[in-house]
């Protein structure tokens, strides 16, 4: 049993801090806009999420994030969303996101 399961206060799901000079930095989220996951967990692990590849001054192959709202959209939904997503990472090789999560992007 992990300590998360101990109790029925979900307030370590998330929280939002509207102090912060970027709130909200990510448009679009419908619930509580959760800045937890700030640092998105799976930045380096595959993802369903609307990423986009640029190439970094060093020559690393980065995701860009900006259209992603998945780690941001309500404590339960993103707390649950990064929960699965970490139960069996695979290391993101620099690939493109697939054409079944691109529609998910807006235009630029
Ligand atoms: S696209 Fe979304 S889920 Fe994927 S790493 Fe970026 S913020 Fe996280």
């Amino acid at each position: 049993m992990q300590p998360k399961d101990s109790t029925s206060n979900e307030s370590f799901k998330g929280f939002t801090n509207r102090e912060c000079p970027f709130y909200p930095c990510h448009q679009g989220v419908r619930r509580e806009f959760n800045c937890l996951f700030c640092y998105c967990p799976l930045i380096a692990y595959d993802c369903p999420g609307p990423y986009r590849v640029y190439t970094d001054k060093h020559g690393l192959r980065r995701k860009d994030c900006s259209d992603c709202r998945l780690p941001h959209d309500g404590y339960r939904a993103s707390w649950a969303f990064i929960q699965k997503w970490l139960e069996q990472p695979r290391v993101w090789d620099g690939h493109e996101q697939s054409e079944r999560y691109r529609p998910f992007r807006r235009e630029r």
